[in-house]
C-alpha cells in the first residue's frame, strides 16, 4: 500500500431530515481489499454512489487517484473503476453474452473479452441462456462480470455475494484474491462480518451514516471501539 487511492474527508449526505452519510472520513490505499460493513440503512450504498460520482455529496470532499470526484476530469478516472450495484437492472430477454455485450458497448470496451469474462465467473455454460432463466446467483455472477469489463484498477462491489451459494462465495473470493495479486483495489460491502473478516485487509463498520470503527480485523477484534453487537460476532 504505497498511496491513498481513495480519500474521503468529512462527507455528508442528507435526504431531507435523513442523514444517510453523516461526516465520514476514510482513506483506502492502492492495492487494498477494503470491507465496508453495516446493517441495512447504515449508509454504505450512499457512500458508494458518492465515490462513483453518481450522487453529489451534501458537503465534504472525495478524491480518487488524487482527482476530485466531479467534473470532466473525473470521467477519465471513472473509466478505470468497475462497479457492481446492489441491484443491477438486467434485460430478461437478453442472453448472458448479449447482456455483457450491452455493458461493453456502454463502457466502450472491446466485446471480444466477454466470453472469457463469463468463463471467469462460471457462466460459460449459460452464456446463451436468457437472463430470464438465470437464478439470483447467476445474475450476481453476471453483474460481477460486468464490473470486470475493461480490466478496472478499482472495484466497488455492493453486496457482491448476495444470492450466491457457498460455492459461489468461495469462487468469488478466489477471483478477488487473483485481482488483488494483480494490484486491483477493491472496496466491497457486506452485512455479514463472519464472511469478510478473514478476507479483507481492513474494514470499516458503518452505523447511522457514521464510521464507528476502522482498522484491521486483528486490531478491531481487540479494540474497545467496536460496538458490542459486532464484538460478539467476532
Ligand atoms: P442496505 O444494506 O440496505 O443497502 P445501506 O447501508 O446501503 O443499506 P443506504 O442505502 O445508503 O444504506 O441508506 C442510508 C439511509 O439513507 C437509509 O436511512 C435510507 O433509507 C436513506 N436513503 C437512501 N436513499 C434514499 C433516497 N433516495 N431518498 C431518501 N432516503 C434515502
Amino acid at each position: 500500500m504505497t498511496e491513498q487511492l481513495i480519500e474521503i474527508r468529512n462527507v455528508h449526505k442528507a435526504y431531507g431530515a435523513v442523514k444517510a452519510v453523516d461526516g465520514v472520513d476514510l482513506a483506502v490505499g492502492s492495492g487494498e481489499l477494503f470491507g465496508l460493513i453495516g446493517h441495512n440503512g447504515a449508509g454504505k450504498t450512499t457512500l458508494f454512489k458518492m465515490m462513483l460520482g453518481l450522487l453529489p455529496a451534501s458537503s465534504g470532499d472525495i478524491h480518487i487517484g488524487g482527482q476530485a470526484v466531479r467534473g470532466e476530469a473525473f470521467r477519465q478516472v471513472r473509466r478505470s473503476i468497475g462497479y457492481l450495484p446492489e441491484s443491477l437492472a438486467l434485460y430478461d430477454n437478453l442472453t448472458g453474452l448479449e447482456t455483457l455485450h450491452f455493458f461493453a458497448r456502454l463502457k466502450g470496451v472491446d466485446r471480444a473479452t466477454c466470453p472469457a469474462l463469463l468463463d471467469r465467473v462460471g457462466l460459460a455454460g449459460a452464456a446463451g441462456q436468457r437472463v430470464r432463466n438465470y437464478s439470483k446467483g447467476m445474475r450476481q455472477r453476471l453483474g460481477f462480470a460486468q464490473a470486470l469489463l475493461g480490466t478496472p484498477r478499482l472495484l466497488f462491489l455492493d453486496e457482491p455475494t448476495n444470492g450466491l451459494d457457498p460455492q459461489g462465495i468461495l469462487e468469488f473470493y478466489r477471483i478477488l484474491a487473483e485481482l488483488r495479486q494483480g494490484g486491483v483495489t477493491v472496496v466491497l460491502t457486506s452485512h455479514i462480518l463472519a464472511e469478510i473478516q478473514q478476507r479483507v485487509d481492513r474494514l470499516a463498520l458503518m452505523r447511522n451514516g457514521r464510521i464507528q470503527a476502522l482498522g484491521t480485523v486483528q486490531a478491531l477484534r481487540h479494540g474497545q471501539d467496536l460496538p458490542l453487537t459486532l464484538r460478539v460476532s467476532f
